[in-house]
């Protein structure tokens, strides 16, 4: 299959047609542009080449990085085509993100040797902390750094810009590995979305055991 195609894109404040490239499958570990384009959630920005206007442009795209071993495939939530999947990717970690920002999630969390499902764990302990300190309903935590032995979190509460950074001992997390070893949690041929809805499914299965 081709690696990339080209799309008409009609600039929705000048009209100017421009010719767009929408890659379909990417190699991330050859590619260090397109990681730091991910780490600042640009990857998916459209800009028109005459006017500036910026668009986000999501699209479904498989991102593939062959030093980690891991595949994320991009689905913007809707009924949108499933892109055609290379079969080589046995024993790569492979998820759903769905958001430039849990892909950008994804890629810190698995680049510096974590386990994803166990800090959903962890972030799952933590909004239960946060969301009665703050008295608010919603809250999304996404991983942000290791630094020192702690890992640092930023919560988006809702109505505010900016995130709140929260830092939890690394202790939290060594408990949710041992709660994925005690539940045989094991990965999968096919590609998992791993998030909140996950991590409840995952501790209420943990509390039947006890
Ligand atoms: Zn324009």
């Amino acid at each position: 299959m081709a690696n990339e195609t080209i799309k008409e894109v009609v600039c929705p404040r000048c009209g100017e047609t421009q010719e767009h490239k929408i890659y379909l499958q990417i190699y991330t570990a050859k590619d260090p542009a397109v990681k730091q384009q991910i780490l600042k959630e640009t990857f998916f920005n459209w800009e028109c080449p005459k006017c500036g206007y910026v668009a986000d442009m999501t699209y479904p795209c498989l991102f593939m990085d062959i030093k980690f071993r891991y595949a994320l495939l991009f689905m913007p939530v809707g009924n949108v085509p499933l892109p055609e999947l290379p079969e080589q990717l046995s024993g790569y970690t492979k998820r759903i993100v769905r958001t430039p920002a849990e892909l950008k999630e994804k890629l810190l969390i698995f680049d510096s040797g974590h386990n994803d499902v166990a800090l959903e764990l962890v972030k799952n302990a933590l909004c239960t902390t946060v969301l009665s300190k703050y008295k608010v309903t919603k809250l999304k935590a996404l991983f942000s750094r290791e630094k020192d032995g702690e890992f640092e979190f930023a919560l988006f509460i809702p109505d505010k810009k900016e995130p709140i950074y929260h830092v939890l001992r690394s202790e939290i997390y060594q408990e949710s590995l041992s709660i994925l070893d005690t539940l045989g949690f094991e990965e999968k041929e096919e590609f998992l979305q791993v998030n909140a809805k996950l991590a409840t499914k995952l501790l209420a299965e943990y509390e039947q055991l006890e």
